[in-house]
């Protein structure tokens, strides 16, 4: 991995060195399936059931409505590591960001019976399956969190180029959903993700993702999420609110995912993405040892070997 990124070493601005880059970049995709691996357990639970079930939740320990082993995920990271082989397919053969090799990834991933897929995205998959075609009109059902939810990928592959984040980001995003707030929060997690991976002085990373924040809440006010409303469900703006909420609120990576997660409701994803953005912010040095030991075994080795590979995808001349 080091001599990927020693080689091209103009190629990204990224003013942290090369090990830091990888760690944290390694940190918001483990961190990203640990979320879900945790989440999954309490997703669809109020917040009461879950005091009662299990006082506060803070062990991976499988069960759930999915009945899941210990460590197991579920769509939101399967979803993002079908996605990035796309990335890297379309890469190899010369057809970069490629729409229709990120879509035949969705219905490949669908075919392979995933433990869960949302309503959206299977009415997408299907739509392609069915049309052809690589997005939907514009859709008020669409504003689910799913776009958002499997965007990681996308940012590693585009470091350095906010232009090819944005049209990458949107490509994937409408295969699937096609609403303005689901585009706003997909593209907004993405540019954070950016800073956080690419900020020279760490100091300055969590205040560069507030802005990013403001800006959004200011485009539309809908994702304000101070003072927290409370609601953590899959609609994209009850899940950009509790990860937004938590993230910033949280000095450490175990206690964003944990309150964020035993807010229940869509607590796969909330897990999911607050342990992308946490990851990002303190690097996979400081994941809980008892959590990754838990993880899957083969999530953990295809998330480290496609971070691997993003980043030189990144890098690359
Ligand atoms: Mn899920
Ligand atoms: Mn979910």
């Amino acid at each position: 991995m080091h001599d990927v990124l020693e080689r091209q070493p103009d190629r990204v601005p990224v003013a942290m060195g090369r090990v830091r880059l990888f760690d944290h970049a390694l940190g918001a995709y483990l961190g990203l399936a640990l979320g879900d691996a945790l989440g999954a357990t309490v997703e669809f639970m109020t917040p009461r059931e879950i005091v009662h079930h299990h006082g506060v939740h803070r062990e991976i320990t499988g069960g759930g409505w999915l009945k899941l082993k210990a460590g197991q995920v579920t769509d939101d990271t399967t979803m993002s590591l079908a996605l990035g082989e796309a990335l890297l397919r379309a890469q190899r053969e010369g057809r970069p960001f490629d729409r229709g090799l990120m879509a035949d990834a969705f219905v490949d991933w669908w075919r392979g019976q995933p433990v869960d897929c949302g309503n959206t995205c299977r009415r997408g998959i299907v739509r392609y399956l069915t049309e052809g075609t690589l997005e939907g009109p514009p859709h008020d059902g669409d504003g689910g969190n799913g776009a958002l939810m499997r965007n990681l990928p996308v940012a590693l592959a585009t470091l350095g180029r906010p232009e090819v984040l944005r049209s990458a980001s949107m490509a994937q995003a409408h295969i699937t959903h096609h609403h303005p707030l689901s585009d706003a929060a997909t593209l907004a997690f993405g540019q954070m993700l950016h800073v956080m991976l690419t900020q020279a002085e760490p100091l300055m990373a969590l205040p560069a993702c507030k802005a990013i924040a403001r800006d959004l809440t200011a485009r539309h006010p809908s994702f304000s999420y101070e003072p927290y409303p409370g609601r953590a469900t899959g609609y994209v703006v009850d899940t950009v609110q509790t990860v937004l909420h938590h993230f910033f609120a949280a000095a450490d990576f175990e206690s964003a995912v944990v309150g964020a997660v035993n807010q229940g409701g869509d607590a796969d994803t909330t897990g999911a993405l607050v342990g992308m953005l946490a990851g990002a912010r303190f690097g996979a040095q400081a994941l809980p040892k008892r959590w990754l030991n838990k993880l899957d075994r083969s999530i953990r080795m295809a998330v480290t070997e496609q971070t691997s590979a993003l980043l030189a995808l990144a890098l690359a001349p």
